[in-house]
């Protein structure tokens, strides 16, 4: 019984894991389209135009990959 427990645990743990990989935070700059990874130095310097997101949601928007981190 107590394996049981252990392994659904697990379980539970890994699928949330994944979900934060999934939903992954970026820069997006409403001006540019382009959107940034948060340790990129242009969404350092970016913050008028600029709000944080989902990454998904940043290409929903039309949003373009920053060249130097990769977006
Ligand atoms: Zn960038």
């Amino acid at each position: 019984m107590k394996k049981i427990i252990i392994c659904l645990l697990f379980i539970w743990y890994s699928t949330g894991f994944i979900c934060l990989c999934y939903a992954q935070t970026v820069v997006y700059n409403t001006k540019t389209q382009k959107y940034h990874q948060l340790k990129c130095r242009w969404a350092a310097k970016c913050s008028a135009n600029c709000i944080k997101i989902e990454k998904k949601e940043a290409i929903k928007r039309g949003g373009i990959p920053c060249k130097v981190c990769g977006g």
